[in-house]
């Protein structure tokens, strides 16, 4: 697949990293755990995990790599999922680290509590790019955030049925408040791939 000589990069300072991994290694890419800034030297492109967005900007803040994360953004592409969304976007109404390339703002917890964790079936017509398979994606939410507001230029993948955003996409930058990497379906990972392949 188009995917195949691509190098992806998969932040792992805390998180789920290793699903995203395992996914990539599936559909034949090169993965590697990123800690260090030298180690996005060659990458694609990056994706951040679900986990906690103010345990990822304390560790980026501590081993100097908010300003390599945001220098490889400006150039590359990033998935963030869940956490790595809420990490990827401008504002989350709160003072923590972010690195403020999506022009999105994000309610963390905008769902309660870890009980509130739950599944649903999307409709994100854009997976037809990668997919003749046109069923819904299903989604799996855990303490997610939502897209509260997206600013010109995001496109809106995917919403739940009462319209609220939990999909976008700006150009190279690709948010889901949702975790792929946790489902078998791996059509998000290779619409991030294709995106990838587009811009190497
Ligand atoms: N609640 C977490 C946060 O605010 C995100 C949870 C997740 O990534 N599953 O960072």
């Amino acid at each position: 697949m188009a995917g195949k000589l691509l190098r992806i990069g998969v932040l792992a300072l805390q998180g789920d990293f290793a699903e995203h991994i395992a996914m990539l290694r599936r559909l034949g890419v090169e993965a590697v755990e990123v800690r260090l800034a030298e180690q996005l030297d060659g990458l694609d492109g990056l994706i951040m995990p679900g986990g906690e967005s103010t345990t990822f900007g304390k560790l980026a803040s501590d081993f100097g790599l908010i300003e390599p994360l945001r220098k490889f953004g400006l150039q590359k592409p990033i998935w963030g999922t869940c956490a790595g969304a809420i990490f990827l976007s401008k504002d989350a109404h709160r003072d923590q680290p972010l690195l403020k390339l999506m022009d999105i703002t994000v309610e963390r917890n905008a769902f309660g509590r870890q009980v509130a964790s739950f599944e649903v079936d999307l409709d994100v017509p854009a997976l037809k790019a990668v997919s003749d398979d046109d069923v819904p994606f299903h989604a799996i939410f855990i303490r997610a955030p939502l897209i509260d507001s997206v600013g010109e230029g995001v496109q809106v993948l995917a919403r739940l049925e009462d319209g609220r955003i939990v999909a976008a996409q700006q150009g190279h930058w690709l948010a889901t408040s949702f975790h792929p990497e946790l489902t078998g379906d791996p059509r998000f990972h290779q619409y991030f791939l294709r995106l990838t392949s587009a811009q190497k």
